[in-house]
């Protein structure tokens, strides 16, 4: 399967499923639910590569089920929410942050017992959640520039809902835009991340604003830019995020990180690789980019 990156995974479809764990738990509303607690049933599909713990029997190269419902009953029982939604938000993001093989998850919370005046099963919540994969272009053109890119990528690594899986190698290049400035020098990011992409964009502008970043004139000098390039094969349109990069096609600096990180993203509206979409810039400019290589 390819997803994220459009790299080929095998083994990224597994899952170990849980079913019917019982906890006896204290969520609720009511003041009675958090003082007598009552039965709570857990259902988990993990989504995590079995494939190298299968082919050698090996428990260390799979996720410990053992230890993900003994996580699950902990977790449910040292917390009280209000309402299950939260319970299962919560309880999804532990896990993903406690057992680094699980890629995503499906969590369904039934209670049973639920005050509710007529006869019924149960009611439950189901969330699914997982690491996403999203490219983060940066560019610098004022101060020390490779330290505020190396800032930024610290940040992102620091941050405990972002993994930073790989850098791209730091370019400089000519301002875009016509606004007379600085050279830039420009990268890109891959990373994992839990958060959704506004959230993702809430985490750069506070990276941004670490930096000292001040927003004056539109397309001009900056001591730190961070936009989302990719985020899986997402496409998102709102006031404030357009995800792909609505501009990324024309711009070299964004495209050649992108093509070392992840070259075989397909771009989700216009069905082309990164690498395509650097070759068919290259060839609008009339030859290879005239970028020089940093590092
Ligand atoms: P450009 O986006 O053309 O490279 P810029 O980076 O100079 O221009 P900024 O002033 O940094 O633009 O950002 C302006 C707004 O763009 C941000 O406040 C943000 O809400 C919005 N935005 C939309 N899509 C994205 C994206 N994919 N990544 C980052 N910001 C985005
Ligand atoms: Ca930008
Ligand atoms: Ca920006």
């Amino acid at each position: 399967m390819r997803r994220g990156d459009g790299a080929y995974r095998g083994g990224e479809d597994d899952t170990i499923r849980i079913a019917g764990l019982e906890v006896y738990a204290r969520h609720g509303v009511f003041t009675e639910e958090r003082k007598l607690g009552q039965k709570f049933y857990v259902n988990a599909l993990l989504n995590t590569d079995t494939r190298a713990a299968g082919q050698r029997d090996a428990l260390e190269l799979s996720t410990d089920y053992g230890a993900v419902c003994e996580e699950i009953c902990r977790f449910l029982t040292e917390h009280t929410y209000a309402l299950l939604e939260a319970a299962a938000e919560h309880l999804a993001e532990d896990l993903l942050l406690l057992f680094p093989r699980i890629k995503a998850l499906e969590l369904e919370i039934q209670k049973p017992s639920a005050p509710i005046r007529f006869p019924f099963d149960y009611v439950s919540v189901s969330v699914r959640r997982g690491w996403r994969r999203a490219v983060i272009a940066c560019g610098s053109n004022m101060g020390d520039k490779e330290a505020y890119l190396r800032g930024a990528e610290r940040g992102l690594s620091d941050d405990e809902k972002c993994r930073l899986l790989r850098s791209s190698s730091l370019r400089l290049t000519k301002p875009y835009g016509g606004v007379e400035q600085d050279d830039f020098l420009n990268g890109a990011f891959l990373i994992e991340t839990l958060y959704e992409p506004e959230e993702l964009l809430m985490l750069l502008q506070r990276l941004e604003k670490e930096a000292g970043r001040e927003r004056l004139v539109r397309w001009g000098p900056r001591t730190l830019d961070l936009d989302i390039i990719s985020y899986e094969d997402a496409v998102v349109c709102t006031d404030t995020l357009t995800i792909p990069h609505p501009d990324m096609r024309n711009r070299d600096f964004v495209l050649r990180p992108l093509s070392e990180l992840t070259p075989q993203w397909v771009h989700p509206l216009y069905q082309k690789t990164a690498v395509m979409l650097l070759e068919e810039l290259e060839m609008r400019n009339g030859g290879a980019g005239s970028a020089g290589e940093k590092e």
